[in-house]
């Protein structure tokens, strides 16, 4: 899917192609960085059909708000959790997780992440595949 094609389906400027850290073609744009009040920061995330992040965890945990399209979310030892439009997930701190969308539809989330990340191995093609 073309790059014109997402940027019509997404509330929040898409930014710029994440380069580490996600397979697939996945875009950023942080939307919110003031330390203060919420000390959280706030980015959109634009995901073409297939992308995902690798797995990571949060120090302080992570609010994702779905805002277009259809994908997953998947904690360590638990079956991945389908989402779409409108979804709200309350990641906990420091649990093993990854989040991207569906094979077949993009996807899009803003991600509150008051913390820092930990960046782990990619999500392979054969765990993947079979969601
Ligand atoms: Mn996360």
């Amino acid at each position: 899917m073309k790059n014109e094609h997402l940027s019509h389906s997404t509330l929040f400027p898409m930014g710029q192609k994440v380069e580490k850290n996600f397979i697939g073609d996945a875009y950023l744009q942080m939307v919110f960085t003031d330390p203060a009040p919420l000390n959280t920061a706030i980015g959109n995330v634009t995901f073409a059909p297939g992308a995902r992040n690798n797995w990571h965890s949060h120090y302080t945990g992570q609010v994702l708000l779905v805002t277009g399209g259809e994908g997953w979310c998947q904690e360590e030892g638990k079956p991945a959790q389908s989402l779409k439009t409108g979804d709200v997930v309350n990641i906990p701190a420091n649990v093993k997780h990854w989040h991207g969308a569906t094979k077949e539809s993009w996807f899009v989330h803003l991600a509150l992440t008051p913390g820092q990340t930990d960046w782990l191995e990619p999500v392979l093609d054969e765990e993947y595949i079979k969601l």
